[in-house]
């Protein structure tokens, strides 16, 4: 039992939840509370950081479990109290390539791309609008003319300005704060020799199209980085645009890892006696869904079709298994006459087979072989993923240890 859960209801997840869950939860809000894109939001943005830092990291997040904020403010961690910034949290999780020096460079720029399942089943290309900061062209980032530019004189270009403040008879306090004439910058350009196009800001803002790639078997929270496309300063080496991909949810398939979770109702008679069901995939072939003679459906089964699962992201052709969840409806009260359910006392009777299947094309369809799932089978293919980024979450999976 945790002692309080205000941490977990800061990023919205339950306080089981498991790191893929953080991750999300914490991409998500900090995407939507991010100064850039809600600036009056800066209390939030931090306190989902800290948040995060502290459950993100498994000791901390047992030293808030057991003592709850107290202990962690308290530095019970061993590794002293106190949060990192806000920003470099933000940085770590969504900075591009893995660069660390980034002293000397600009900011980069995080923008989340909203994508279906197909979209990451079939592969797909979309152009993103994006704003960002470049060196103004005309003058080459001096802003004003060549020569133009000199110290400024309220700080001798410094970017400080020192004023002594009387406190009392006797008594004088230094108060040093960043210099209004030139908002710290130590230089200044006089007003007519200031560039034209970006009024002395030496930078402008320019809207560029970007053409993402979205490779089959992508996934949801996967980062795409455009090297050196972020913000220019003059004197840094431009950042990175990152896009994040966000997985709309899908109206019939969940994805987990390499496998497709889908529910599938069947009437009680076609659990009992056999069915076939048509099921569009998300490449828009359509799956004849097929029970073995014989065969019956429980509620809560589990079926899987072998290689209709998710794309292996890199080898496309490898695919996953498309997982079945069973749930059987049962007729409604009084559906016999009392009289024939004597009958049903010595067998069932099957019913005229739904024709659903005898309407359409036979070569029209693909036939799907249901296999009995095993959840140990690729247990060993999913170990040897090399995206050590990935672990899947709880629930149905064919990867559970
Ligand atoms: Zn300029
Ligand atoms: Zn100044």
């Amino acid at each position: 039992m945790v002692k309080e859960t205000g941490y977990y209801d800061m990023l919205g997840v339950k306080p089981n939840a498991s790191a893929e869950e953080l991750k999300k939860a914490y991409r998500k809000l900090a995407l939507k509370f991010h100064p850039d894109k809600n600036p009056t939001e800066g209390e939030k943005f931090k306190q989902i950081s800290q948040a995060y830092e502290v459950l993100s990291d498994a000791k901390k997040r047992e030293v808030y479990d057991r003592g709850g904020e107290k202990a962690i403010k308290e530095g019970g961690t061993g590794g002293g109290g106190g949060f990192g910034s806000p920003m470099d949290i933000f940085d770590m999780f969504f900075g591009g390539g893995g660069r660390m020096h980034r002293e000397r460079r600009g900011k980069n720029v995080v923008h989340q791309l909203t994508v279906s399942l197909e979209d990451l089943y079939n592969g797909a290309t979309r152009k993103l609008a994006v704003q960002k900061n470049v060196i103004c062209d005309r003058c080459e980032g001096r802003g004003g003319r060549k020569g133009a530019v000199e110290p400024c004189l309220s700080c001798r270009g410094s970017g400080v300005q020192v004023r002594l403040q009387q406190l009392g008879p006797g008594l004088v306090q230094q108060v040093s704060s960043v210099c209004s004439g030139c908002h710290g910058q130590g230089q200044r350009i006089s007003q007519r020799d200031r560039c034209k196009t970006c009024a002395g800001r030496k930078i402008t803002r320019q809207k560029n199209i970007l053409e993402v790639h979205i490779d089959k078997g992508m996934r949801d929270g996967q980062k795409i980085v455009f090297n050196g496309e972020g913000d220019q300063e003059p004197g840094l080496e431009p950042g990175d645009i990152v896009i994040v991909l966000d997985q709309k949810a899908h109206p019939v398939y969940t994805r987990e890892g390499e496998s497709l979770i889908m529910n599938m109702e069947l009437q009680l008679v076609e659990a009992l006696c056999g069915f076939q069901k048509p099921v569009q995939t998300l490449d828009n072939r359509t799956l004849l869904i097929t029970s073995h003679p014989g065969e019956l459906i429980r509620p809560g089964d589990r079926k899987c079709v072998m290689n209709e699962g998710m794309p292996m992201h890199r080898r496309p052709f490898e695919k996953g298994r498309l997982i079945i969840l069973f749930s059987v409806v049962f007729p409604r009260e009084n559906f016999l006459p009392a009289t024939r359910l004597k009958e049903l006392e010595s067998f069932l009777p099957r019913m005229e087979a739904s024709d659903d299947s005898d309407s359409m094309e036979d070569d029209l369809y693909i036939y799907a072989d249901l296999e009995d799932y095993d959840p140990a089978r690729d247990r060993r293919r999913f170990h040897a993923m090399e995206d050590e980024d990935y672990h899947a979450g709880g629930g149905v999976q064919c990867h559970t240890s």
